[in-house]
């Protein structure tokens, strides 16, 4: 079974629209979303549209939660917080009823999910060893995979130690052992990378290769403009940070 794992999409659709065709040519089996499918861009709606028709498994995010009134805005930032409430007012009433059934977490083909952490699976960012090292502790599964940091990593673990970290752009990780993997971020990419970043998984092989394709940033930049949404957010844009 091949699968795409996508995350933290965060309603780029041009983003969106790259990582779709990519795992297109891919012909593969099922399509997992680790949540955060909206906050920060221009196009919630279109973006839960597309992933409710591609996704075989989607999971909730901070930013889903808040843009839903289910979180309060006080733990982001400004501009986050600005997005959060310009995206609240316009998200559809199938896009929030598509949302509401979402959960933070899943069990699936013999990996478990989550949107940030075992630990926190809303809040908690695995960029540290300490918290890489609780999520193994709290799972079982030899496949763990998160969102959230927006950053691709490939973490294993041996007899309680770490090792692994940043997944550049078309990296190998033949999946022996414990894996711990971040696809990294379809529609907010920060690891300094800006294209779209997505994960492919060959569940039988256990073999899994992280990808990265462009997609017509500046569209997306001008979206967000015309909409008024903060223009830090669509400066980082093109910095992948
Ligand atoms: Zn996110």
């Amino acid at each position: 079974m091949r699968v795409a794992v996508i995350s933290d999409v965060h309603a780029n659709r041009h983003a969106l629209d790259a990582v779709l065709s990519a795992i297109d040519e891919e012909h593969v089996d099922a399509v997992w979303c680790l949540g955060d499918l909206v906050g920060y861009g221009p196009q919630p709606n279109k973006c839960c549209d597309l992933v409710r028709e591609r996704a075989d498994l989607s999971l909730i995010g901070n930013h889903d939660l808040v843009a839903l009134g289910e979180l309060t805005v006080t733990d982001f930032n400004d501009e986050a917080a600005a997005a959060a409430v310009w995206t609240s007012e316009r998200l559809t009433e199938s896009s929030e009823s598509f949302l509401r059934g979402l959960r933070p977490q899943a069990e699936v083909d013999g990996a478990e999910l989550f949107h940030a952490s075992a630990r926190d699976p809303v809040w908690e960012y695995v960029l540290t060893e300490e918290a890489a090292r609780a999520t193994f502790e709290l799972t079982s599964a030899p496949l763990v995979l998160v969102g959230h940091s927006h950053v691709a990593l490939a973490l294993t673990s041996e007899g309680g130690e770490v090792a692994g970290g940043l997944a550049r752009a078309d990296a190998e990780v033949q999946l022996e052992g414990r894996w711990l993997l971040n696809p990294g971020s379809v529609g907010q990419p920060r690891d300094g990378d800006p294209r779209a970043a997505w994960l492919l998984l060959d569940l039988e092989r256990r073999f899994a290769t992280f990808r990265r394709v462009p997609y017509p940033i500046q569209e997306t930049q001008a979206e967000m403009r015309e909409a008024g949404l903060p223009p830090v957010l669509a400066d980082r844009l093109a910095r992948g940070e």
